[in-house]
């Protein structure tokens, strides 16, 4: 692709990380028809509407976007994403095109955007070989920083996939069990250790067949992209848990997600030899392909930049860690999300978690307003950015995973808290979070009832019923 490819008659800076070079895929509504999703592609400071764009243009594949999800164009496989994109690319950057597709271009300011798949499955991987050493010289000192299966597989947990958010949803903070004090029993209550993870997550498009492994080299026959992920972590709860298993509600109630999906077709300038290459590896997760990718990611907290975890340090390729993922005849979905885990690089400010950047709380950070953080406090805003190498020393840009922390607890109603109401409207461009997926709202935590005792009737249903439609940001109940 050619630098003059990305200024098009759209007029796109050379710069832009969502310039021609990126197109990205997400669902969008407009405030003229806020019921009817469409598939959209960001384009520098704009959405086309592809739902729209293709009834007139590609008839053919219209019916992929007819929904205003990416589910259909997901499941249609790598010959239909690669015609899209090709179309997209010429469209967009041939002055033909231009009267026809001018009208179906929103600014991205007007862009509500919502979830763009269903989730199905939803894994997480432990990938990052920095991360995993310092989370065992954390919690296992003086014992070998990486367990010995470390290097011979990509270790991984099923999470939830219900509770799969769009970047600006606020997230809850969490109420579980914990032991603060290991001489004591275990108290109920807020988490008081509440963290983020950087990371990068996987889209699966086409589903597999039960029963058959996915190798290697079909991985780009499965994936369709790429997304952030924020895998919000109560790590007092965690700890308390997740002896002997793995992690359970210390991770499940809530993940966020960019809302854009960029397809692996805009990352092949990015990719690169990943470092479990050399290591001697069994069969199934020996790669030929470089599918380690250069991936560049910011943390921010509270517009403060924390952290800069480089993703081409990851130990694992996403093909392995799908390889691995089905090598037991586990089948795929489509819209299952996979994860890499924390993000890390070799230095302190590359670190993709406050477990790792206050060392397990120990070591807090200090904020340019003077405060500190071993841990997320109630308001704290969290934002996950990164831009992949593109061609010609442009940027792809993956967009954002943004999300305030909610003080939640009984009782708590809609916009007590300062501010909230405006951390999620209309903020523009790549920055929304209009959609509230059932259950995300602010409300009340559902406490555990003793053994025995019956809530009364309509009492805490009622409310949730009540909750789910009541307006997003900062109206009253
Ligand atoms: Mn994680």
């Amino acid at each position: 692709m050619s630098p003059t490819l990305a200024a098009g008659w759209l007029g796109v800076a050379p710069d832009h990380p969502f310039g021609l070079q990126t197109l990205p895929y997400g669902s969008f509504t407009t405030p003229d028809r806020p019921t009817e999703p469409r598939v959209g592609v960001a384009v520098g400071d704009r959405v086309l509407d592809l739902t729209a764009a293709s009834y007139r243009l590609f008839i053919g594949r219209a019916d992929l976007f007819s929904a205003g999800r990416l589910d259909a164009f997901l499941d249609a496989g790598d010959l239909a994403w690669a015609q899209v994109r090709s179309a997209l690319t010429s469209w967009l950057s041939g002055d033909e095109y231009r009267e026809a597709l001018e009208d179906l271009l929103v600014p991205a300011a007007e862009a509500t955007m919502h979830l763009p798949f269903t989730v199905a499955d939803y894994v997480d991987f432990y990938a990052s070989e920095h991360h995993a050493s310092n989370v065992g010289r954390i919690f296992r000192p003086g014992a070998q920083a990486l367990t010995p299966n470390w290097r011979h597989l990509p270790i991984g947990y099923h999470g939830r996939s219900g509770t799969v958010v769009l970047s600006g949803t606020p997230v809850r903070r969490p109420y579980g069990q914990s032991r603060p004090d290991p001489g004591a029993g275990p108290v109920f209550g807020p988490s008081a250790r509440l963290d983020f993870e950087a990371e990068l997550g996987f889209v699966v498009g086409v589903e597999s067949i039960t029963g058959e492994p996915v190798p290697l080299g079909r991985f780009t026959e499965h994936v369709f992209g790429v997304c952030l992920v924020n895998d919000w972590s109560a790590r007092d709860i965690q700890a308390w848990e997740s002896a002997p298993l793995g992690p359970f509600l210390g991770k499940s109630f809530s993940t966020t997600i960019s809302p854009w999906v960029v397809p692996l077709a805009a990352l092949e300038h990015a990719r690169v030899r990943p470092p479990s290459r050399d290591t001697d590896l069994l069969p199934y997760l020996a790669e030929s392909d470089d599918w380690g990718l250069d991936i560049e990611f910011e943390v921010s907290l509270n517009g403060h930049v924390i952290s800069r975890p480089p993703f081409a340090t990851t130990h694992w390729s996403p093909a392995q860690m799908l390889a691995h993922l089905t090598v037991n005849g586990a089948s795929l979905r489509t819209g299952d999300l996979y994860a890499s885990g924390t993000v890390s690089g070799a230095e302190p400010g590359q670190r993709g978690c406050l477990l790792e950047l206050t060392w397990n709380g120990t070591e807090p950070l200090t904020l340019p307003d003077g405060t500190t953080r071993a841990w997320l406090a109630d308001s704290d805003e969290l934002v996950i950015t990164a831009t992949a190498a593109g061609p010609d020393g442009m940027r792809v840009g993956l967009g954002e995973a943004r999300g305030q922390v909610d003080r939640g607890g009984r009782g708590r109603q809609r916009g007590q808290q300062g501010g909230d109401g405006q951390h999620h409207g209309e903020r523009g461009a790549f920055q929304p979070g209009g959609e509230r997926r059932a259950g995300a709202g602010l409300g009340p935590v559902p406490q555990p009832h003793p053994a025995g005792h019956r809530q009364a009737p309509g009492g805490q249903h009622q409310s949730r019923l009540h909750e789910q439609h009541a307006p997003v940001g900062g109206g009253r109940q």
